[in-house]
């Protein structure tokens, strides 16, 4: 079965003006996911707001207090386009902890397959600094997580979002016990994700950037990823899958240069899902980063869980 983890409090993140990061974004996918029956069949969990101490397992002291006081000192942006509100440390320390509950429902409870409809997003913010959206590193956290509470060794993050895991990639550049696989556009922002990006020291091949040209299509991605990930699966044999689910590659979106579609999402999807049944007792955690269309959004949400649970 299925796990979701929601809470009304994610749509306390607000934006002054307009902006395409929005509480409605998880608005749509709940209704998406009503429509399409997945949301009576799942099991509902709950976020608990992760401690300042949670957060150091990625980030800095001095990044974690700016993001606290941030907002009491007048800023309304941590940078050009990451915006905060007086609600936003702590709905982003409940996005963190929403992976955290899911991370402890799949390693020991009884589901195998947890979603996590969170926001702000995080795999841009890097141990040091918040940007593209996102405040803290909430699948970063969420791998480390596992390893500290639950023992698991190695973890697999596959970020298929539009947009290169900056944040990601540093935090586990020299650690061998984390396999962080991207797929994006490039050259394209954050400019980070060249293909000889490869991680560093003892973490050198555990980082796997495969940069794609604007108009990539399903066939496209579904071909890196059975050409350049699952060979390096074999190798790395995780223990636990998660994904940095970002779906504005989508054709729709509006931040998208890319033609991939809700099949695409799918197939992705069921490939992630065989790679966690046969190395990772079929464990994955799966957790909302881009997306901004009305319509795509919510129809790639409910293709990515019908992938998941195939
Ligand atoms: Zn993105």
């Amino acid at each position: 079965m299925l796990t979701l983890v929601h809470h009304p409090d994610y749509l306390l993140h607000r934006p002054s003006g307009h902006h395409p990061e929005s509480p409605e974004r998880l608005k749509w996918i709940e209704e998406g996911l009503k429509e399409a029956g997945l949301w009576e069949r799942a099991l509902h969990l709950g976020p608990r707001p992760a401690s300042e101490e949670e957060l150091l397992l990625v980030h800095t002291p001095e990044h974690i207090s700016y993001v606290a006081s941030a907002w009491r000192e007048g800023r309304r942006w941590l940078d050009l386009d990451t915006y905060i509100c007086s609600h936003s440390y702590d709905v982003a320390k409940l996005a963190v902890g929403g992976v955290f509950r899911a991370v402890d429902e799949v390693c020991s409870g009884d589901e195998r397959i947890a979603f996590c409809l969170i926001r702000p997003p995080g795999h841009h913010a890097e141990p040091d600094r918040s940007m593209g959206f996102c405040l803290f590193n909430n699948v970063a956290l969420g791998a480390r997580y596992a390893q500290r509470t639950h023992g698991v060794g190695r973890v697999l993050i596959v970020d298929w979002d539009l947009h290169h895991g900056n944040g990601t990639q540093v935090t586990f550049w020299d650690d061998p016990s984390v396999f962080y696989f991207s797929v994006h556009l490039y050259p394209y922002y954050p400019g980070t994700g060249r293909a000889d990006e490869r991680g560093g020291g003892p973490g050198e091949g555990y980082t796997l950037n495969v940069p794609l040209p604007w108009g990539s299509d399903d066939d496209a991605y579904e071909r890196t990823l059975r050409e350049r990930l699952l060979p390096e699966v074999e190798r790395f044999r995780p223990e636990l899958v998660m994904i940095s689910a970002g779906f504005d590659a989508h054709r729709a979106d509006p931040l998208s240069g890319m033609e991939v579609t809700e099949e695409g999402f799918l197939k992705m999807a069921e490939m992630v899902s065989e790679v966690a049944k046969e190395y990772a007792g079929g464990r994955i955690v799966s957790v909302l980063e881009g997306g901004y269309h009305r319509s795509a959004l919510p129809r790639s949400a409910v293709a990515h869980l019908k992938g998941l649970l195939s």
